[in-house]
């Protein structure tokens, strides 16, 4: 039962004391107190249940308060809760271990870092020392942090301050199959067999790819020739921007490109990592690509705060030339949850399950896409997925923002808490904790038809 203050103090609160940018974005029309999470399952001040189809942001991966986590936590807690990396201790070794298992090729050095900005800043400077070159690509509507460093490789201008950004950052365009100038739902001249054409099952590579990839000659022709380039960062499925999933083998030549150039090339696998694209455990695999530099975060502790940085130990050395140290990276209990979060991935075959529900959940959300004009793109793999709303699908025009608020602010009267995102600011984005059922599923799909139909029942006649 909730004991704590009312909402309408604790709105309070925030507005006067909490930073002003969660004003905005964090707010439901009538906010919501969350206290109590179990697995799939969120609780209202109020009492009343939501499933959680955000699991946070992506962060809670194997389900709110898993008891196997908790348990992990509280065990490790009773026995030592912080020591640096200074120190030998068994929680640590144990981790890095159990980590270094799922890591491929030579990815073989570790840095346990508290954030997943916190990674991609370590990232992008062990890029440009290995390379020596301080130049980076990034890809439009790519997401890294929001650090100062990161700021320009974020390349979504919703996060963008009115201060000077990303020296060196050079952005190529993203080669977004439902966006993208090169690459609609019918890829114009490749022979594609499915209607997602630049996913295109037979062709060996794709038109789109094509020229997304020539794209990319060109800002490294014109902005960033070889002898400048430091490296590449990518998300395997862009998040934040709206479940992008890229052209086949556009990752493969990119990297090649970049590798090319003297350029290290960096998947960020914040949000794709830990299993959840369903047929991989990391993002980049879907790809067939080994990158440089793998970072994760969110989900890597289930909801606890830490993230890593994974390289080659050739990269690694380069930061060896002085002396490099975090103080609550890779701190016992991050590593006994860490550690407890592995664990449960593997035993409760949480990867094939997010691959199963994953593929049952777009299948069906693609009926939606077939009954209603304005759902214009189902998109994703396993459970990482994203609705893109329209006002019509042959205009493609992003449904404005007050009608995603109100689509949202139905769902979540009925229980469902979904996210939003793109660059339009018109994805439901869809990335449960990975333990939900079929059942899950259906009822999600049930609140989605109604909360579409109230919508629809409340437009003028044209
Ligand atoms: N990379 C990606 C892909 C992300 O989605 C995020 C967070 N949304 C970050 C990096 C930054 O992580 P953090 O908020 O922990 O700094």
């Amino acid at each position: 039962k909730y004991t704590g203050a009312p909402i309408e103090e604790a709105v309070k609160t925030r507005k006067q004391h909490l930073f002003p940018s969660t004003h905005g974005f964090a707010y439901y029309k009538k906010p919501i107190m969350i206290h109590q999470g179990h697995m799939q399952w969120l609780w209202d001040s109020t009492g009343k249940r939501y499933l959680d189809l955000f699991g946070g942001i992506v962060t809670v991966s194997v389900g709110h308060s898993h008891p196997r986590v908790v348990e992990a936590a509280r065990q490790q807690m009773d026995k030592l809760w912080h020591t640096t990396v200074i120190y030998m201790y068994p929680t640590l070794h144990e981790y890095i271990e159990k980590l270094m298992k799922k890591m491929p090729g030579n990815l073989k050095v570790v840095y346990l870092v508290n954030s997943g900005s916190e990674a991609n800043d370590l990232a992008m400077l062990l890029a440009r020392l290995h390379s020596g070159c301080y130049d980076i690509i990034g890809l439009r509507s790519g997401y890294h942090g929001t650090s100062p460093n990161l700021m320009g490789l974020t390349a979504l201008s919703s996060w963008h301050y009115n201060i000077p950004t990303g020296f060196g950052i050079h952005q190529t365009m993203n080669p977004d199959p439902y966006r993208g100038i090169w690459g609609g739902n019918k890829c114009r001249d490749s022979p594609c067999q499915t209607d997602r054409g630049c996913d295109c099952a037979s062709a060996k590579s794709c038109a789109a790819s094509d020229r997304y990839i020539g794209e990319l000659e060109e800002v490294l022709r014109y902005s960033c020739p070889k002898g400048r380039v430091g490296g590449m960062f990518a998300e395997s499925i862009q998040g934040v921007g709206g479940t992008i999933q890229f052209p086949k083998t556009f990752m493969q030549r990119a990297f090649k490109i970049i590798r090319d150039h003297g350029g290290v090339c960096i998947s960020d696998e914040v949000q794709t990592g830990f299993g959840r694209t369903g047929e991989h455990f990391w993002g980049f695999e879907g790809h067939s690509v080994i990158p440089d530099i793998v970072t994760m975060a969110k989900g890597i502790g289930n909801g606890f705060p830490m993230a890593a940085v994974v390289t080659t130990p050739e990269i690694a050395q380069k930061l060896a030339a002085a002396t490099h140290f975090n103080t609550f990276g890779g701190n016992p209990l991050a590593c006994a949850i860490g550690s407890a979060v592995l664990d449960v991935v593997e035993e409760e075959g949480l990867q094939e399950h997010c691959a199963k529900l994953g593929t049952y959940f777009i299948t069906e959300l693609g009926k939606l896409r077939e009954q209603y004009e304005i759902v214009g793109d189902v998109r994703g793999k396993g459970l990482m997925i994203g609705l893109e709303m329209v006002t019509t699908k042959d205009s493609k025009t992003p449904l404005p923002a007050a009608s995603m608020a109100q689509i949202w602010e139905t769902t979540k009267d009925l229980g469902l808490l979904v996210g939003k995102g793109g660059y339009y600011g018109n994805v439901f984005r869809i990335k449960p904790p990975m333990c939900i059922t079929k059942d899950d599923v259906d009822y999600a799909i049930h609140v989605l038809r109604i909360a579409i139909e109230n919508f629809l029942k409340q437009q003028p006649k044209a």
